[in-house]
């Protein structure tokens, strides 16, 4: 699991790590849970730094990004 911007697992990102103390579970756990921009099929997210450096994208567009990404590879 990483993010699509900077590459980041949720573990190395404070805004995870904190909310994952905050309930009690892991960072990948956390994202797992509660981030809005994780796709279960390429394992990817956008952490909110990214997420505003892309310009707020839509899921959709998200998504396609993720998949491009895992094609990629
Ligand atoms: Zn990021």
């Amino acid at each position: 699991m990483k993010c699509i911007g900077c590459q980041k697992q949720p573990h190395e990102l404070s805004e995870y790590v904190q909310q994952a103390t905050v309930h009690e579970m892991s960072p990948v756990e956390y994202v797992r849970m509660d981030e809005g921009t994780y796709d279960i099929k390429t394992d990817m997210f956008c952490c909110t730094g990214c997420y505003v450096q892309l310009g707020l994208p839509l899921n959709t567009q998200l998504i396609g990004m993720y998949q491009h990404a895992a094609e990629a590879h």
